[in-house]
């Protein structure tokens, strides 16, 4: 099946008010997930406005990242209690689990990003990780939720670092989209890598505007949020899964089994993979504009404070066979790191890995 975009969508100033009646159509006895004690308030005051509505809200929090343990438990509660549609309201993980809970349970799901750090809010996919944070697979799912609200005065409570990590996310839609899917003859592809292309010179020209004033009144930042949240996911519902991931979301995937103390998020990781990636390009393709690509990408993620290497992001590569580790994992046989044109061994990953932390970036 096509699956393009979320059934309704509301953006904007006021977007959750606007929201709240097609809410209460929908569902009159639902199942809130969140996650951090940062976003509490918010949720709250989407339990009482619903309440007001008279749709009557069940809470719950999810424990770890979106993992089997907690949504075993949270569909037994969701069964028990006749819950009738889900509302996730949170980050990437957040989203995640509520959308793959509805899928389970064959009921809505209404997404309430409450920050601009993923298009998870968006789409028809979802991510399975371990307890610790360990990625293990994604599924794909029926439909992109049923009700997806962006509401400016939500997202601007999140954190800098969300903002930032999202950037880098969005970015990776162009840089991974361009090497897989260039030759790909299809039209809806290869238009959906040229808004990739389009929303990567948004987010040069745009971010650090956004991130000097993040508010309702700074056209930079709707742009950049809007850019990270919708248009982000409306990639990958045009182009499908070839424009969504390549190397950097392998090598995002393999860190993410090494458990980083300091526990970067998605798009960090996933920044430090496009580097890669683009190395990666320039040592197994002789390509030398993907160096300079990579460096000009690298000067712009240093000036957003994003995480430039993997030693950065809190891995200490010679300990514990860490750079084997993370070469084993991104080749794995159903890695998506194979969706490259040209083919990329663990000793590929181990040389290139090298040859980029041992390298300086001068700005
Ligand atoms: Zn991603």
């Amino acid at each position: 099946m096509y699956l393009v975009s979320p059934k309704r969508v509301f953006k904007g100033n006021k977007a959750w008010e606007k929201a709240l009646p097609e809410i209460s159509k929908l569902t009159k006895s639902p199942l809130l997930i969140g996650r951090s004690n940062a976003t509490y308030s918010l949720r709250k005051k989407i339990t009482e406005d619903l309440d007001f509505y008279n749709s009557k809200v069940i809470n719950e929090t999810l424990l770890f990242d979106c993992c089997e343990e907690d949504l075993d438990r949270i569909y037994n509660k969701c069964t028990s209690y006749h819950c009738d549609a889900i509302i996730a309201a949170g980050g990437g993980k957040v989203l995640d689990a509520g959308k793959i809970l509805a899928y389970k349970l064959s009921i809505p799901c209404i997404t309430v990003p409450l920050s601009a750090s993923t298009c998870a809010g968006w789409t028809a996919l979802g991510n399975i990780y371990s307890k610790h944070g360990q990625f293990i697979k994604d599924i794909n799912l029926r439909s992109c939720p049923d009700i997806f609200v962006f509401d400016y005065s939500f997202i601007k409570t999140a954190p800098t670092k969300t903002l930032t990590s999202g950037i880098a996310d969005s970015l990776a839609k162009w840089y991974e989209s361009s090497i897989t899917s260039s030759s790909n003859k299809d039209g809806l592809v290869q238009q959906a890598i040229q808004i990739s292309r389009v929303l990567r010179d948004q987010l040069f020209l745009e971010s650090e505007e956004a991130l000097a004033d993040p508010a309702e009144g700074n056209l930079a930042w709707r742009n950049v949020i809007e850019g990270n949240s919708l248009t982000a996911g409306l990639i990958g519902g045009i182009g499908g899964e070839k424009c969504r991931t390549a190397a950097a979301h392998a090598i995002h995937n393999a860190i993410t089994q090494l458990q980083p103390k300091n526990k970067p998020l998605h798009g960090e990781i996933v920044g430090v993979g496009i580097l890669i990636q683009l190395k990666l390009e320039e040592v197994k393709n002789d390509n030398k504009l993907a160096d300079q690509t990579m460096k000009q990408l690298a000067k712009f993620m240093k000036k957003l404070d994003l995480p430039t290497t993997v030693a950065e992001l809190g891995i200490d590569l010679v300990e514990n066979n860490n750079l084997q580790r993370i070469a084993d994992f991104t080749c794995r046989k159903e890695s998506e790191i194979h969706f490259l044109p040209f083919s990329v061994s663990p000793d590929d990953v181990v040389k290139t890995i090298s040859i980029f932390e041992n390298q300086k970036i001068i700005i």
